[in-house]
């Protein structure tokens, strides 16, 4: 038995290699490679991504972990070895099921969408889009056929994200969700609008970088194990155990941008750099799920940078490097400022109190296409009718509604979701360590941050994807995943600065 674990550890060391190596190809082509390089990348990505499927759906592989499954009872069920068997298992069960005839038609039929996507959405055309959106959401019907019989047809595309997790478990949480966001919000624009005009100025773009990079490393960003650079959209990387990378974007004239980016790649970084070492070079050296990866980068970036505790501590810094544009602003209108709650129409530039009704409509119509209760011909329309219901506005045209994100031209149904519950993960993240940390934010005032990457590290990291999200949140703040303590959250904080 130690001989096969040893065997199933050899081949999983080389499978995560090649896809570190596919990865480093990725980031150097959005990074630094001269445009012409782009054809043969292509090629080299194909070539090693082959060699990963091929190991990966090899007998050997499988032989491998059949054989260790029958003995897995046997061993201590929380053991890295045991989780290690599991996880490995159950990927090799669900990738069993699906056709390779369905993999290689779902590739080429994405491909051309997102293509065509890209063009639909700077034209804001959404009939030159819709057959292919049909094609992919009758694929995904197939897909979900294969996991036949389910509990919810959307059950297997949550899993491919969130291991273990139920769609009936996600819209209850939602639907606790709903009601109470949009009344905040309503309630928000009852009252007078925050100011936050003197964050729209002229914000010299090295010292925006060097700002970012002081919080970085108050953070505890290790600058020896990683690196950050410039994209168009913000990306975190992981090479290896001490190879993590993460990059920001820069608006000249709009200063959170880029500090906000870099403080939640930061924060994906930081999960990625506290994994247990003896998980080095196999799938368990990951996230648990993409949502408790997103609680991570949300809880720093919202729930810590975006608070007044820490604010008190980096604004006379910021206000140093920024003297013309921040001298007249105190550090409470700072902080009313960068939280300044505005129902907008892009999900990607909305704030943390309306965020989240973005991914609960993006859910519903996901469900209703599958479900064929909403045909894939009338989803501009219903989603301009949710827009309007949830956050009070409706989109002028689909360029700015349903045409926005890219996920569903890649196929990524079942994504949006993990968003949503990033941010209630870290509300129940949150309160739990403010118990266990009842001085947290005076250490955050004296810019401390090494008590709460502590914690994070021992109650979280160190465990990378050895449980799936729910047991892992069960197992840190003594529940399941529940909205009650980020509603809770939202409610004292935007009451505080509305005066609600
Ligand atoms: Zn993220």
């Amino acid at each position: 038995m130690k001989k096969k674990l040893e065997q199933l550890k050899s081949l999983l060391h080389e499978i995560t290699d090649l896809n570190h190596i596919i990865a480093i190809l990725g980031w150097d082509q959005q990074t630094y490679m001269p445009e012409k390089g782009a054809a043969e990348r292509g090629s080299q990505i194909e070539t090693v991504t082959r060699i990963a499927h091929l190991k990966y759906t090899s007998d050997e592989l499988a032989d491998l972990v059949e054989e260790l499954m029958n003995q897995v009872n046997n061993m201590d069920p929380d053991s890295d070895e045991a989780c290690l068997i599991r996880k490995t298992h159950h990927n090799l069960v669900k990738q069993k099921k699906v056709s390779t005839e369905w993999v290689s038609e779902f590739a080429r039929v994405t491909t051309v969408a997102q293509s065509v996507w890209e063009k639909a959405r700077a034209n804001s055309n959404f009939k030159m889009y819709q057959p292919h959106l049909e094609k992919i959401v009758s694929m995904r019907r197939d897909y979900a056929e294969f996991f036949a019989p389910y509990e919810h047809i959307y059950d297997p595309m949550l899993d491919d994200y969130e291991p273990g997790m139920k769609t009936t478990e996600t819209m209850a949480i939602f639907n606790v969700l709903r009601p109470r966001l949009i009344q905040l919000i309503q309630e928000i624009g009852n009252h007078t609008q925050v100011d936050d005009s003197f964050l729209h100025q002229n914000y010299d773009e090295p010292r925006q970088w060097d700002f970012g990079v002081d919080v970085l490393n108050h953070m505890g960003f290790d600058w020896k194990r990683g690196r950050q650079d410039r994209t168009a959209h913000p990306f975190t990387n992981t090479f290896a155990m001490d190879d993590v990378r993460i990059t920001t974007r820069f608006m000249p004239d709009y200063f959170p941008s880029a500090l906000f980016s870099s403080v939640h790649e930061g924060g994906h970084a930081l999960y990625e750099l506290g994994f247990a070492r003896n998980l080095a070079r196999t799938p368990l050296a990951d996230g648990a799920s993409m949502a408790v990866h997103e609680s991570q980068s949300r809880l720093w970036e919202n729930l810590v940078a975006r608070s007044l505790p820490f604010w008190k501590f980096f604004y006379p810094r910021l206000q140093r490097v920024f003297p013309a544009q921040l001298s007249g602003v105190d550090v409470k209108s700072f902080y009313q400022g960068i939280n300044r709650v505005q129902p907008s129409l892009i999900r990607v530039e909305s704030d943390e109190a309306t965020y989240s009704l973005h991914i609960m409509l993006r859910l519903e119509l996901e469900i209703a296409m599958l479900k064929g209760e909403i045909a894939v011909k009338d989803i501009p329309e219903a989603w301009n009718e949710r827009m309007q219901t949830y956050l009070g506005i409706t989109p002028p045209d689909d360029a700015l509604g349903v045409l926005q994100d890219i996920h569903w031209a890649f196929g990524g149904i079942g994504y949006f979701p993990t968003y949503a519950l990033g941010n209630v993960i870290s509300g129940q993240i949150w309160q739990k360590i403010n118990s266990d940390i009842p001085d947290l934010d005076q250490q955050m005032e004296k810019g401390k941050f090494s008590g709460l990457l502590t914690w994070l590290r021992e109650n979280i990291h160190r465990y990378g994807a050895k449980y799936e999200p729910q047991d892992l949140v069960y197992r840190v703040t003594g529940s399941k995943i529940t909205p009650e303590p980020y509603l809770n959250y939202l409610e004292k904080k935007y009451g505080q600065i509305y005066s609600l």
